[in-house]
């Protein structure tokens, strides 16, 4: 079922007018999940990643590599590829794509969903604080110096280097080609799953006193966040970025159910 309908005054009705060609923008366990179920539904679409990862995971549907070159490339794309649905089923603090897939299905008439997780919301004995965005992490960590688990992107981290008397406790996937920039930190090197047991004894091993993540929610990452609580420590949380409005699925099933059954009718 979808979460939020609102989409600007476009009407879904349910007539298609033709066969769904579907472009799904990726780069997240959802975008694989709907891959799957497009390719055993038979259906004509071509995933989408940005081209961050050097050797992403094969796929059951063609696969294109890299940027579109901002909306109005993202608006060629679907035109000259005839793409009746954009699937935006990016990571949920990608926010230039989204609001670019936003701008650009409206420009083109073509139908628009998004397949998203939902967001992590704090429980009993959770110890959260609640910051907008990076820099507003890095603003709330003047004080003294601790010991704090960055469980960000590496593309993150540099931001951290204004406050380097911290001690930070890096996880990443695959080694990096440079040592991060901190000067005062432990970097790990894995890439899960990772299990709360696992990460409760990481966060004693590492003496950590502060978890610092964005709400990416999800099951796969949220190991850490009942670790914490378990230890009784405090986590400082990055809030999702704000994005239009969009038709928001959080079921692949739900979206494909959508592409079968529901056409745009926008009085064109
Ligand atoms: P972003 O800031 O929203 O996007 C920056 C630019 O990257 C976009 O304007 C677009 O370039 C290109 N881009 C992003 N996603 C794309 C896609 N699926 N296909 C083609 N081009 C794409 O995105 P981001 O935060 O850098 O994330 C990049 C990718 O990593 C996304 O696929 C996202 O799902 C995945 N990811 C992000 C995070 C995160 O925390 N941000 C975590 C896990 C995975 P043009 O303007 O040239 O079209």
């Amino acid at each position: 079922m979808p979460m939020i309908v609102n989409h600007g005054g476009i009407a879904i009705s349910t007539i298609s007018s033709s066969t769904p060609n579907i472009l799904l923008l990726g780069g997240t366990t959802e975008a694989t999940a709907l891959a799957m179920l497009l390719a055993e539904a038979r259906m004509t679409a071509t995933l989408s990643y940005a081209g961050r990862t050097a050797n992403p995971r094969p796929q059951p549907i063609p696969v294109r590599v890299g940027g579109f070159g901002g909306v109005d490339g993202l608006v060629d794309y679907v035109r000259s590829h005839r793409i009746t649905h954009v699937v935006d089923a990016t990571h949920p603090f990608a926010a230039t794509m989204s609001a670019h897939a936003v701008e650009a299905a409206a420009r083109t008439n073509v139908a628009l969903a998004a397949l998203t997780r939902p967001a992590w919301t704090p429980g009993t004995g959770d110890r959260w604080t609640q910051v907008a965005d990076i820099a507003a992490a890095v603003a709330a960590l003047d004080g003294p110096g601790r010991r704090i688990m960055l469980a960000l992107g590496r593309q993150h981290v540099a931001s951290f280097s204004a406050q380097p008397h911290h001690h930070y406790i890096l996880r990443f996937v695959d080694a990096p080609d440079h040592p991060p920039p901190l000067p005062l930190h432990s970097l790990i090197v894995d890439r899960g799953p990772f299990t709360v047991d696992g990460d409760s004894t990481l966060m004693q091993a590492h003496r950590v006193d502060l978890v610092l993540c964005k709400n990416a929610g999800g099951p796969g990452a949220a190991a850490k966040l009942a670790a914490a609580r378990q230890l009784g420590l405090p986590v400082l949380m990055i809030d999702r970025p704000w994005l239009p409005d969009r038709l928001l699925f959080e079921a692949s099933e739900d979206v494909l159910r959508w592409i079968g059954h529901a056409g745009i009718d926008r009085g064109v």
